[in-house]
């Protein structure tokens, strides 16, 4: 697949669920000014259920889990993380309240942010260390065997 095809592609489910008009998120755009120490950021997002959007930047986007309970900020709590669409790297600043009606509407603010580097990142398995106020240290998230996107995510 040509490269611009996939990259148009990383946001396509961001840009489908959510109207611009709207929303106060960021319509945002793939970057590919890739450097080393990535952003990492962790929205508290009073959805529905309340949950944790934990996200790191890779390949241009935000990649993105949701997280039901508080992350861990100690060795030996796992939590699930759930793997949702890309988000835009501009998501990372992104504080506000998502209308009703909207989706994911709530309010969202940043909970941790920092950056963080990869010791490894394949399809099953990533490890970074993450320089955040909250979090910091080496991380593990491990996918699921059957499921595609139910990760385990832990201090590591
Ligand atoms: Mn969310």
């Amino acid at each position: 697949m040509p490269i611009a095809n996939y990259l148009f592609m990383a946001l396509d489910a961001y840009w489908g669920k959510r109207n611009f008009m709207k929303t106060d998120e960021p319509e945002g755009e793939i970057r590919k000014d890739e450097k080393k120490g990535g952003i990492y950021v962790i929205q508290k997002h009073q959805a529905t259920h309340l949950h944790y959007d934990f996200r790191l930047e890779k390949g241009g986007v935000l990649k993105s889990w949701a997280i039901p309970k508080e992350p861990p900020v100690e060795r030996g709590v796992k939590r699930l993380a759930v793997m949702v669409e890309d988000h835009p790297l501009e998501y990372a600043d992104f504080e506000g309240t998502i209308p009703e009606g909207e989706y994911g509407a709530g309010l969202v603010q940043i909970w941790d942010k920092g950056t963080y580097d990869v010791e490894k990142w394949d399809e099953n398995g990533i490890t970074v260390f993450i320089n955040g106020g909250r979090l910091s240290g080496r991380y593990c998230l491990v996918r699921f065997k059957r499921e595609q996107n139910s990760w385990l995510f832990f201090k590591c």
